[in-house]
C-alpha cells in the first residue's frame, strides 16, 4: 500500500512553519526520513498518525484519505511515538491485553493467541510478566512495536526510535524493523545517519519543514563516488581549511582531525578520494552541494 504526501504545510500557532510543501511518495518496505532536530520530522509523523492536521495539502494512503478519514486511517496504522510512556507497575502481557482489547480484539482466544504472537515477535516472552517499569529502553521500544503491531497494520510509523539505546539493543531493535518491512510500509524517522543506511531502501532528507533529497541509499552514495576527498590534519589548520574548501564535515581520529570536502576533482595534493558513505550523502545535502537546496541556488544564480 503505496503513502502519497502532496504539498503538506503545518504552521504552529506560535509562527514556526514545520513543514513546508513536503511531498514523498512511500512505497512498501523500510522508508527512512532522516534530519536533524527540529527538521519537522514528528510534525510529519503525528500528521501521518492522524494526531494532527496539516494547514494544507493531501495525503493518501492506498484509497484512503489520511486527513478526512481518520478512523479508516486509524485501523490501518501502527504509531510508535518518540516518546513512549507505558504503566510501570503492569506487565508486558497485561498491557499488551489491554490495548488488545481497545483495538477491539474481542474473543478472548484470538486475543490470547495475538497477544503470545507478538510477544514472541518482538523477543519479549520470556519477561512477558515483569512489570515495565523494570524494563529497559529497548525492551520499552520493542513492547511499543508490539503496541503498534496490533491489529496488522499495513503502515507503522516509528519517530526516533534508537534514541538512548545501548548499541546492542539498537541493532536487536533494527533487526525487528527489517523483519517487518518485508510485509508492510515502515516509516523510520531518525536523525541517525546509520539507521538508515543499515535499513532503508528508500530514504528522503529533511531540513528546517523542506524535504532537500528523495533517493535510494545506495544510489545516492554511487553518485557521490570521485566527489568525496579525505585529509587527515590539526585542529588549527581546520578553520583555513573550511575558509579554501567545501568542508562538508569532521571527525576527531586519534587526536588529529579527519575532514571530508565535497569536490568535482581533487582539491589538492593534501587530499585522498574518500569511499562515500550515507553520512557523506547526508552532509553534502544538508551544506547545498546536491538535492534541492543546491536546484534553488542554481535556479537563484
Ligand atoms: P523533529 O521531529 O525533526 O525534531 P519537530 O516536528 O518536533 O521536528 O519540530 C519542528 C519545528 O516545530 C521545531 O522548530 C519545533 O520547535 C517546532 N514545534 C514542534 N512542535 C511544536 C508545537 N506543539 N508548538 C510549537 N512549535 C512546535
Amino acid at each position: 500500500m503505496e503513502l502519497q504526501i502532496r504539498d503538506v504545510s503545518k504552521t504552529y500557532p506560535n509562527g514556526v512553519q514545520a513543514l513546508n510543501n513536503v511531498s514523498l511518495t512511500i512505497p512498501a518496505g523500510m522508508y527512512g526520513l532522516l534530519g536533524p532536530n527540529g527538521a519537522g520530522k514528528s510534525t510529519l509523523m503525528r500528521i501521518l498518525a492522524t494526531l494532527q492536521e496539516p494547514d494544507s495539502g493531501s495525503i493518501r494512503l492506498g484509497e484512503i484519505d489520511v486527513v478526512r478519514e481518520k478512523d479508516r486511517v486509524r485501523q490501518t496504522l501502527g504509531y510508535l511515538p518518540q516518546e513512549f510512556g507505558v504503566y510501570p507497575k503492569v506487565s508486558a502481557e497485561e498491557l499488551l491485553e489491554h490495548f488488545a482489547i481497545l483495538k477491539g480484539i474481542a474473543a478472548k482466544k484470538a486475543r490470547r493467541e495475538v497477544v503470545e504472537a507478538l510477544l514472541r515477535q518482538t523477543n519479549l516472552w520470556d519477561v512477558r510478566k515483569q512489570k515495565l517499569g523494570g524494563y529497559s529502553g529497548g525492551m520499552r521500544q520493542r513492547f511499543g512495536v508490539a503496541v503498534a503491531l496490533l491489529g496488522n497494520p499495513k503502515l507503522l510509523i516509528v519517530d526516533e526510535p534508537t534514541a538512548g539505546l545501548d548499541p546492542a539493543e539498537r541493532v536487536r531493535f533494527l533487526n525487528l524493523l527489517s523483519e517487518l518491512g518485508e510485509n508492510s510500509a515502515v516509516i523510520l524517522s531518525t536523525h541517525i545517519v546509520e539507521d538508515v543506511s543499515e535499513l532503508c531502501t528508500r530514504m528522503a532528507i529533511i531540513d528546517r519543514g523542506t524535504i532537500l533529497l528523495e533517493a535510494e541509499p545506495l544510489g545516492a552514495i554511487e553518485q557521490m563516488r570521485g566527489r568525496i576527498w579525505r585529509s587527515v590534519i590539526e585542529k588549527r589548520e581546520l578553520a583555513e581549511m573550511e575558509r579554501e574548501h567545501a568542508v562538508i564535515s569532521t571527525k576527531l581520529l586519534a587526536g588529529k582531525t579527519l575532514v571530508h570536502v565535497y569536490a568535482d576533482g581533487s582539491p589538492g595534493p593534501a587530499f585522498d578520494p574518500a569511499e562515500p558513505d550515507l553520512e557523506d550523502v547526508y552532509f553534502a545535502t544538508m551544506a547545498g552541494h546536491i538535492g534541492r537546496r543546491r536546484e534553488r541556488a542554481e535556479a537563484a544564480a
